[in-house]
């Protein structure tokens, strides 16, 4: 085993919080995951592996306290009463088992919940609808409210510490907390002791953080989670003032503050619009209000960085979610001397996407993200070769790439030929466009660890044909017995998609470019009009780059609001915005119904009115089709096929159904796995049901 670095000494030291002492200064902060109450296995296997990646401190989700506080569809924890503790009981035991502490973040949701499923009305500091859409107000909170809320926090706090939880939070963390709604000015327009001036509002916070101590805190530790700014403004909690006054007012209550910004796509923002460590400037000031340790979240991957945070007394705890997600054993690569080997969050919040569709989370980089349990998949053990086998793998993109590294830590001898003088695909193509530079670490990640497998050999500059891979095949020093096709996806150019399955009449008439072709080069001449019925990222960061590089853009779209889907990635609101800034032209509810020199119809998708627009250039984001070429071909001849010894033939990736890059890496992760493995049954993996 190699030597830690003396310099992340630090990071292995014991921080004691309250009542417990964590191992190390690791920290996995609470994080939603699209698992919760529903899939109790599944959320413990998870939060057990990232234990056993050595973090000291491993949370929860948001847990409901009580029917009052429903999310409704949204896969949650809940502890509404004694009959939840043993699904929480799992969680607990499986982060035990590896030494670490086990916390848990009770909330009440107040206006944020519509209570859809209890039914029962939401409640609130004062009368205010609830903030979603749904046509639901909560009522104005009397003192007996008051009471009760008070109780149930008590009581699920006496619940989390029979279900063996070792920190247990009192949560005023997001805007999505009854606790936070106190706090604000915004929802509290109480006349009574609980509103008016900040030491009012602060109240509840300040009782019901007593209540969980007298409750629990001789045997666990009483957390806080709390935003000290909204970036709201004078509108809203600030670190400057009110945010900063909260910290001062409560110092020492709580054994430990875990610190962030509201609103949750603010404290989890992508790396498209911020970077490492973007949080530090408004939290930095808390550490100089109390003795108490303090944990802070930053997309932090660079064990420099971490120990810099401890240094310079920014922190005590380098709290992370989302590289603990990409990295559950991070802590251990560091404590092993194997820094090179982290892999390193890229910031694409597809983690997020799953708590907003509520399934189990996955993750761009790490595939084995929701199938610890119900695939038995570890992020850093896999089954050892079942033959002496030897694989070739087509294409270095997100798919091959990890094909080839999976089939490669099982002790297979793998070619991966890529055709380019790069490897990584579409990664390496789309991280040149703004602000996804970081999504090139799905390739960094890959590379540094396939060359250290001697059983792996790259090949780049080399396109293969059909006739070449039946040739080589056979050959002596390269022989192998397998083919998997990981040869990506095209965009189309002809317009279809969802909204339009037929070519689009009048494309010759100007000039028309693809995604491809603006990443691969090609200008735009002229007004440019991009049409983006794909709706996830690239439409949008197409229309940036296009405006930043001086052009005209008006960017069309049949859907409500621009690259709609990323509303699952919380990144919606920051790309409108953004685009309109820069003064991008857009046209949500149309489609692109004809094309014409020099113009461009739309027509709305709810009218069917017509409106033309000069364009020069046409960018079409409509669908890919799978490079599959070569498994065509190959299927083709079966008899060449015979003849070369050939035994099995395989598309991954892209290249058999294109999708979103963490489909890609899943999809080649998933045939190495099932290489040469038994049969999976008929559903490919084991399913949390309601027992009856
Ligand atoms: P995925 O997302 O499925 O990994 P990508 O499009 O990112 O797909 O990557 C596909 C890779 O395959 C590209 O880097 C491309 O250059 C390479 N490729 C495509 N056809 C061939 C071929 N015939 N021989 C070698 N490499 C190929
Ligand atoms: Fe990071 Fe993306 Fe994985 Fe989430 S899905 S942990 S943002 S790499």
């Amino acid at each position: 085993m190699n030597q830690r670095d003396p310099r992340y000494d630090i990071l292995f030291e014991p921080v004691q919080i309250g009542p417990v002492t964590a191992k190390n200064r690791f920290y996995q902060v609470p994080h939603c995951n699209g698992m919760g109450y529903m899939r109790p296995n599944t959320l413990a296997a998870m939060r057990g592996i990232k234990a056993e990646g050595g973090w000291a401190v491993v949370c929860t989700e948001e847990v409901e306290i009580h029917a009052n506080s429903d999310n409704g569809s949204a896969a949650e924890g809940r502890l509404w009463d004694d009959g939840d503790i043993p699904a929480l009981a799992k969680m607990t035991e499986a982060v035990h088992e590896h030494g670490a502490l086990a916390g848990i973040e009770l909330v009440h949701g107040g206006y944020s919940n519509a209570n859809n499923y209890s039914r029962i009305p939401p409640i609130a500091p004062s009368a205010i609808s609830v903030n979603s859409y749904a046509p639901v107000q909560a009522r104005a909170m009397t003192k007996a409210d008051i009471r009760d809320f008070r109780k149930w926090h008590r009581q699920a706090a006496l619940r989390a510490k029979e279900a063996d939880f070792d920190l247990v939070y009192v949560y005023a963390g997001h805007s999505l907390t009854l606790l936070m709604h106190f706090l604000s000015r915004r929802f509290n327009h109480r006349t009574d002791e609980y509103g008016g001036s900040l030491e009012n509002r602060v109240r509840l916070f300040r009782e019901v953080l007593e209540d969980t101590k007298d409750a629990v805190g001789h045997r666990c530790a009483v957390a806080v989670r709390f935003a000290v700014d909204e970036l709201l403004g004078p509108k809203g909690i600030t670190s400057e003032n009110e945010g900063r006054e909260v910290v001062e007012m409560l110092a020492e209550i709580p054994d430990l503050w875990d610190v962030n910004i509201s609103e949750w796509e603010n404290d989890s923002a992508t790396s498209r619009f911020e970077k490492e460590g973007y949080q530090e400037p408004y939290i930095d000031f808390v550490k100089s209000l109390t003795t108490k340790p303090v944990v802070g979240v930053g997309r932090y991957t660079s064990p420099d960085t971490m120990v810099s945070l401890i240094k310079r007394g920014v922190m005590d705890m380098i709290g992370a979610a989302r590289p603990s997600i990409a990295d559950p054993f991070l802590p251990k690569k560091i404590e092993e001397g194997r820094v090179d080997e982290i892999r390193e969050c890229i910031g694409c919040n597809i983690c997020v996407a799953g708590d907003w569709l509520s399934v189990p989370m996955r993750c761009t980089q790490n595939p084995t993200m929701g199938e610890e349990w119900r695939r038995g998949w570890h992020p850093e053990r896999i089954e050892p070769r079942e033959s002496d086998d030897g694989v070739l793998v087509v294409g270095g993109g997100p798919a091959g790439l990890e094909c080839a590294l999976a089939l490669g830590k099982r002790g297979y001898r793998v070619i991966l030929a890529e055709e380019s003088e790069e490897l990584g695909g579409r990664v390496s193509r789309e991280s040149k466009l703004p602000g996804l530079a970081e999504w090139g670490r799905v390739r960094d990640h890959r590379v540094v660890m396939l060359e250290k497998l001697k059983n792996v050999t790259l090949y780049l500059g080399s396109s293969l044909s059909t006739e070449d891979i039946l040739e080589f095949s056979a050959d002596d020093k390269f022989g192998f017995s397998h083919v998997f096709l990981a040869t990506g996806a095209t965009w189309r150019r002809d317009g279809i998609a969802r909204e339009n399955r037929e070519p689009i009449p009048g494309l010759e008439h100007v000039s028309v470019l693809t995604a491809d072709d603006l990443m691969l080069g090609d200008s735009a001449h002229g007004k440019v009009v991009i049409f983006d019925d794909e709706h996830y990222y690239m439409g949008g960061v197409l229309a940036e780059k296009l405006r930043l590089d001086g052009h005209d853009v008006r960017l069309v779209t049949p859907a409500p609001d621009i690259s709609t889907w990323t509303h699952n990635t919380m990144e919606q609101g920051h790309i409108q915005k953004k685009l309109l800034e820069l003064g991008v032209e857009l046209a949500p509810h149309h489609n692109l119904a004809s094309v014409h020199p020099d113009a461009v119809e739309l027509s709305c998708v709810f009218t069917d009115r017509r409106v033309r627009h000069a364009c020069d250039t046409l960018v079409l984001v409509t669908e890919r089709l799978p490079n599959d070429d070569l498994y065509r071909a190959m299927r083709a001849d079966p008899e060449g096929i015979a003849k070369s010894g050939l035994k099995t033939i395989q598309c991954i990736g892209d290249c058999l159904a294109p999708g979103i890059i963490a489909a890609a890496v899943h999809s080649g992760h998933l045939a190495a796995r099932e290489f040469e493995a038994d049969a999976p049954g008929e559903v490919p993996f084991l399913r949390e049901r309601v027992m009856l």
